[in-house]
């Protein structure tokens, strides 16, 4: 017994000596790691991925998204439309023969994707997935075109507009953002009330809840995998659980006529969200949340903190629902990454992917990676900006952030000894592809 203890004791310390993935781990990397960064790369190249979050489709088509980008827009450096990077990308995917976007040049792009858009068919967004090794892309839509093939591109839809049936005037005067995104959410509203078969709004707020809970069921039915909230772009996302009776009284007073107060509005909201909660368990339908910063001038950084939801993903009666943080929470990441030690919370990296340079990236990547690995999920975010720039060039572009910012972190920890090259893969294969695949069902445990 003695001596087993010793040979073993002298087996780790000589382990210890010559091989780092036994020894503690060190805060830097070993010279080796641009070389262990090239050989993960090479395999993470080879993974295909589940694209949690996109907005796919041609630039003229306006049901890529629920709402539109306010008047005075304020994009961040890198997703700029002059960011040379994205000559890269349309050089990557279509062979682009200039290295600028000069007019006279983008026409060329432009003229691409309008004759793929002209030949109709839904093989020139399968092209896309393929050529980026793309698996699986969630379709962000207001509704799904028939250009998208469905076995490829999966249904998400928009929860907000429920929350906006009665006269929106106050909302849409409270802020020169609101005037575009009310007025988006009547319209959006008005497509689940024609699909519903609804001449008028019921009577009574049960019957107004059973519109919903109904749109949701059968909106699953036509595809839907999740139900998405904006949210954070027209409110607080922080929901209290008002009773029956004052959202009732509320619906009584205005669902015929007369302008709500924003605090009596904020109340019927809150009443609604947690009627879509019940109904989101009840289907199994994820609720995906955007939880980062936003366009725009008015955008509320506090409103928009992802905290404001721990409310709802800590409460025990929602054990049965699946809560995404769309965006992971940035610039509040860690928060949001905190949240998914909940069984029931995951997040996703999209628009971090393109919006941050990969070095930069790749600290959040580390820091996930070592806190709940098998809650995170990538997503690109991709959206078309423009005629020539459209949602392709932007999942390339979240798609090389992510794989070169993800074989960055793994190599670093590989090679300051937090873990073994076989662990890295299985990260990454987690991150990439099988976190989302489990969560819609796609793949079975
Ligand atoms: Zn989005």
């Amino acid at each position: 017994m003695k001596t087993a203890v010793r040979l073993l004791i002298g087996t780790l310390f000589v382990a210890g000596l010559t091989c780092s993935a036994f020894a503690q781990a060190l805060p830097y990397p070993s010279a080796n790691v641009q070389k262990t960064y090239e050989r993960l790369l090479e395999e993470i190249d080879k993974i295909p991925m589940y694209d949690n979050h996109a907005h796919p489709g041609y630039a003229d088509d306006s049901d890529v998204d629920a709402m539109a980008s306010p008047p005075d827009e304020s994009a961040t450096l890198r997703l700029r439309d002059d960011n040379p990077e994205f000559v890269a990308g349309a050089k990557a995917l279509f062979g682009y023969p200039y290295d600028d976007f000069k007019p006279e040049h983008a026409k060329w792009l432009a003229e691409k994707k309008a004759a793929a858009e002209k030949a109709g068919g839904t093989a020139y967004f399968d092209g896309i997935l393929d050529k980026l090794n793309v698996d699986i892309c969630l379709a962000n839509r207001a509704m799904m075109p028939a250009y998208l093939d469905r076995k490829r591109f999966h249904w998400v839809f928009f929860g907000d507009a429920f929350f906006y049936p009665f006269d929106n005037r106050g909302e849409t005067a409270s802020t020169p953002d609101m005037g575009v995104y009310v007025p988006l959410q009547e319209k959006m509203l008005a497509r689940w009330k024609k699909q519903e078969a609804l001449e008028a709004w019921p009577a009574d707020l049960a019957g107004y809840v059973a519109f919903v809970q109904k749109t949701m069921e059968d909106n699953q039915k036509r595809g839907g995998v999740a139900i998405k909230f904006e949210a954070a772009y027209f409110r607080s996302l922080y929901f209290t659980d008002p009773p029956r009776e004052k959202a009732e009284a509320i619906y009584s007073k205005y669902h015929a006529s007369g302008t709500p107060t924003a605090e009596e509005y904020r109340v019927f909201q809150d009443y609604i969200f947690r009627r879509i909660t019940d109904q989101a368990g009840k289907l199994g339908l994820p609720m995906h949340f955007h939880s980062a910063v936003g366009i725009g001038d008015y955008f509320s950084l506090h409103n928009g903190n992802v905290l404001n939801l721990e409310n709802v993903v800590r409460d025990a009666r929602y054990k049965n629902v699946t809560f995404v943080l769309v965006h992971g929470g940035w610039p509040y990441e860690r928060e949001a990454a905190l949240l998914t030690a909940v069984k029931n919370v995951y997040l996703d990296t999209s628009f971090q992917s393109e919006m941050l340079y990969p070095s930069q990236f790749k600290l959040v990547l580390k820091q996930l990676l070592t806190l709940f690995p098998d809650k995170m999920m990538y997503g690109s975010d991709a959206f078309p900006f423009n005629d020539a720039l459209g949602a392709e060039e932007s999942m390339w572009l979240a798609a090389r952030t992510t794989r070169t910012g993800l074989a960055a972190a793994l190599a670093e920890l590989v090679d300051e000894g937090a873990f073994s090259e076989t662990k890295a893969f299985e990260l990454a294969r987690n991150y990439l592809h099988d976190n989302a695949a489990h969560l819609y069902g796609d793949l079975k445990r």
